[in-house]
């Protein structure tokens, strides 16, 4: 089958962003996979890092674990914990975030060996409260981890908090390792690194945070092919509501591409997509399968050539109001995605 639209993620451009973060949080570094690695593919992603050295992976689901058989079961976990009807994988360990959880997992036949804990220090969205952590007495803890909520906002209160919150409950609570950062919360300092950091954005290109601005490589890029080349004379419009008046005539490549793909209708008068080195302008509306370029600058363009569409995950982010998550982990299913 010939896929009409193409993503291509660099190997070398993980593994650097990998080595970068594992630099800066000077401690283990592990990798969040879950959603299939934020769209990437998860089965290239957790072999390229398990190559690299990464010996940590969290995904959310069992499902999600069930299709990493070639990872040791010791290097994963699951940050859904162990729900109603879970079965576990032996060796891969639930990160619990009830009490009801941990009292499933003490009454099962596994209790005894190592599961991991989410304790919620201020986001109050998954984990185990202060109060609550009385129940974990007799549990084997392997990794206690909690997660920051503005760990982006470089000044925000609940950062110096939750880390204020965190070392006391490790004081309380016995583990082999103790974690705390996702990507934005690694360039928070030294102090939050712990044993232990759970990036996921920044390994795949995103900007968490101001600071990191710079460090980190553009993983995937988005390629979609013209369709149509087509004349625009002065004073038509192009596309849906006619958001587009040509004020000159216009050469439109109109491509293969829309927001049934993930290239989001918040593109549209916004985007741009580079062809032999020129900038080709999103004129008009995002369809649900097309968009329509200024190709104006490259009168050589044809049916069939193919285009890059700017895919700069913090421009976009910036350009279109919608996360880095949200762009990376919306793009559809009509992708042929190739690792090079
Ligand atoms: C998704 C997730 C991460 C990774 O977050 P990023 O902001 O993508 O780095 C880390 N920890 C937990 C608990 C998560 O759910």
């Amino acid at each position: 089958m010939l896929f009409p639209l193409a993503l291509q993620h660099r190997k070398s451009a993980l593994a650097a962003n990998f080595r970068t973060l594992r630099n800066r949080a000077d401690t283990a570094t592990g990798a969040a996979i879950k959603a299939n690695a934020y769209g990437l593919g998860v089965q290239e992603v957790a072999r390229a890092l398990l190559e690299e050295g990464c010996r940590d992976f969290f995904v959310s689901t069992w499902c999600e674990a069930a299709e990493l058989h070639f990872l040791p079961t010791e290097t994963l976990a699951v940050l859904h914990g162990l729900g109603f009807g879970d079965q576990p994988r032996p060796g891969v360990r639930p990160v619990l975030v009830t009490p009801g959880q941990v009292a499933r997992w003490k009454a099962s036949s596994w209790s005894s060996e190592p599961c991991d804990v989410m304790v919620d220090t201020g986001m109050n969205r998954l984990g185990l409260v202060p109060s609550e952590l009385e129940c974990l007495e007799g549990l084997s803890i392997h990794t206690l981890h909690s997660h920051l909520a503005c760990a982006d906002e470089e000044d925000h209160p609940l950062n110096a908090a939750q880390l204020a919150l965190f070392r006391d409950i490790r004081a309380a609570v016995p583990a082999r390792r103790y974690s705390l950062a996702n990507s934005a919360g690694i360039y928070r300092g030294r102090e939050y690194s712990f044993d232990l950091v759970r990036p996921g954005l920044a390994l795949y290109g995103g900007i968490p945070c101001t600071k990191a601005r710079g460090f980190l490589k553009q993983v995937t890029s988005v390629w979609a092919r013209v369709i149509q080349v087509r004349h625009v004379p002065a004073g038509d419009s192009v596309g849906y509501s006619a958001t587009f008046r040509a004020e000159r005539d216009t050469q439109v490549a109109v491509i293969n591409i829309g927001y049934a793909d993930g290239y989001r209708r918040a593109f549209s008068s916004l985007g741009t997509a580079r062809f032999d080195g020129k900038t080709l302008p999103v004129i008009g509306r995002v369809s649900m399968d097309l968009v329509t370029l200024d190709a104006s600058s490259v009168p050589a363009i044809q049916e069939g050539e193919w285009v890059e569409l700017d895919f700069d995950l913090e421009r976009c982010s910036t350009l279109t109001g919608i996360s880095q998550y949200e762009l990376l982990t919306g793009l559809g299913q009509r992708f042929q995605s190739t690792w090079t």
